[in-house]
């Protein structure tokens, strides 16, 4: 390829949702850009779709009115692929099937100059074996935008087998230049994005289905109690569940039905009844205009402890015994097993156990456990369990306590790792495992899953937070309440438990 890097003309083939996003952005970093599909209706409203885009920079001030016209002349329709043959980069956004993308690339080939790169957005498919039919499969790479387009910054560029280094470099280097955030990986199922958030949905789908909480509750925990800016089950309502379903169905397969990415049968259900999500009017919730906002079944106001007895460390011990002191409760501090002592119940956080096969460990003394989450200070919602054949009064001083801390409480049925942990630690077994097979480095995957999914830490850096020997205890305790290799721990993150050696050395 001779041209400068914004002068290349660039083919885009599917005029769909994501390809007119890919060509607003090729316009406005300067590129002529062809756009082709077979669809000739879709290729005549596209320019309409373009130039909303373009405006809405304009409007924001990020594009100058006059820069706005001079990429309106630089978009060409073409109506036959042939019209793509000067193109040094040709990236598609058709319709996700093997055979088709193949056969695609198999005519741009014998098209396009030697040197020319072909790129797919696909979301799910090898680009391994995209380039397999290919005379020269080192110019295959996989270009992964998130929707919309115009507005994610990340763009996973996926290395194929054979991909050419210098393929990836270029790619990753056009992507920075449209003002995107490249992260390079390997093709494997998922990507990374894909991949390393499927327990973000699994665990909540799990413990829907063992009646842990209602929808309203689970989703307020993820957001309020562990920082997420939506729930699980609200994010799969405005995905699509028969999206976010083909996704999770498609990892499972390409994993040989690990029991690590098993899709859910209430999620199977809702895509039978064709219960969507806000497309469809109704998912988790209904979204009509006669539709109810979800209450969270809030515990109620109870009593203070005058006084806790803080024994031995355990997680956020410290937090906790700060948040006591400002709310004016007394506090003393003994040496033992971590946990407070208030009032005559016990309250720990949660390790994976449940709290009813601790209760034989704690006797006579009822046992809560809450879930742990590092950043206790900024959480506004606090989830608490307790053991099987605890009374309402049993768990009113723990209840009364985070509530004087100016915490709002749910209590949830007693779930292993209960919600925020098990989430927590299973994002970062799957973010561990997909550094430990070199898929990408673990400054990439958290980067990429702050960027493309909106979390508010990497997984791996929470981890380090929270103790990556903690996140194996959580998960060995989990694998032994659900003994199907599901919550196996990634051997690294293993590793570094053992060793005591952080994903990031501060
Ligand atoms: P879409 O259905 O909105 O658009 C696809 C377009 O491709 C249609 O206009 C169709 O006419 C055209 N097309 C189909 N077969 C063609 C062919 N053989 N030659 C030329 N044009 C053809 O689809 P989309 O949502 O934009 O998805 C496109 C690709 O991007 C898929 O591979 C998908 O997995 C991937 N992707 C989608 C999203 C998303 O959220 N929609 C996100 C990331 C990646």
């Amino acid at each position: 390829m001779n041209h400068a890097l914004s002068e290349m003309p660039i083919g885009i083939v599917g005029a769909g949702t994501m390809g007119l996003g890919i060509v607003a952005l090729a316009l406005r970093a300067g590129h002529p850009v062809w756009l082709y599909d077979t669809r000739a209706p879709a290729l005549e409203q596209a320019g309409a779709v373009v130039e909303a885009s373009l405006d809405r920079w304009v409007r924001r001030g990020e594009l100058e009115p006059v820069e706005r016209e001079a990429c309106c002349q630089r978009l060409q329709l073409a109506y036959d692929l042939e019209a793509l043959a000067p193109c040094g980069l040709v990236i598609e956004a058709i319709v996700e099937n093997l055979s088709i993308k193949q056969a695609l690339f198999t005519q741009l080939e014998a098209l396009v100059a030697p040197d020319a790169i072909l790129a797919s957005n696909t979301s799910s498919i090898s680009i391994t074996a995209l380039a397999a039919a290919l005379e020269h499969p080192d110019r295959v790479v996989g270009m992964h935008f998130f929707n919309p387009a115009t507005v994610l910054a990340l763009v996973e560029v996926v290395r194929g087998e054979a991909t050419a280094p210098q393929v990836i470099e270029r790619v990753a280097d056009l992507a920075r230049a449209w003002g995107k955030e490249p992260v390079v990986c390997r093709s494997t199922p998922g990507f990374i994005v894909n991949r390393v958030a499927r327990p973000f949905y699994a665990e909540a789908l799990l413990a829907l289905q063992e009646g842990a909480a209602v929808p309203a509750t689970l989703d307020a925990a993820i957001r309020d109690a562990g920082g997420f800016r939506m729930g699980p089950l609200e994010l799969m309502d405005l995905i699509g569940h028969d999206t976010n379903f083909a996704v999770t169905r498609s990892v499972y397969d390409a994993f040989f039905q690990d029991p690590r990415y098993r899709p859910s049968l209430i999620q199977q259900a809702l895509v039978d009844a064709g219960w969507l999500g806000r497309k469809s009017g109704r998912g988790f919730y209904g979204y009509g205009a006669d539709a109810k906002k979800p209450q969270v079944p809030l515990a109620k106001a109870c009593p203070p402890p005058a006084r806790i007895v803080c024994q031995g460390d355990f997680p956020s011990a410290e937090t906790l015994c700060r948040l006591a002191a400002a709310a004016d409760i007394e506090i003393d501090t003994h040496p033992g097993t971590g946990q407070l002592s208030l009032d005559g119940v016990l309250l720990r956080p949660t390790l994976g156990q449940t709290a009813t096969a601790l209760a034989t460990e704690t006797a006579s003394t009822p046992l809560v456990l809450f879930d742990t989450w590092t950043d206790l200070e900024r959480a506004t919602l606090v989830v608490l369990t307790h053991a099987d054949g605890c009374t309402e009064e049993q768990v009113a001083p723990a209840i009364g306590f985070f509530q004087a801390l100016g915490k709002a409480v749910v209590v949830i049925d007693d779930l292993p790792g209960m919600l925020v942990t098990r989430t927590l630690c299973m994002l970062a077994n799957e973010a561990a495992e997909a550094v430990c097979n070199g898929i990408a480095s673990a400054e990439d995957v958290d980067r990429a899953m702050c960027l493309g999914v909106n979390y508010p830490i990497g997984p791996l850096a929470w981890a380090d937070a929270f103790g990556n020997a903690q996140v194996v205890t959580v998960l060995d305790n989990l694998a032994r309440a659900y003994p199907d290799g599901r919550y196996r721990a990634s051997s690294l993150l293993r590793r570094k438990a053992l060793t005591d050696t952080p994903w990031y050395v501060h």
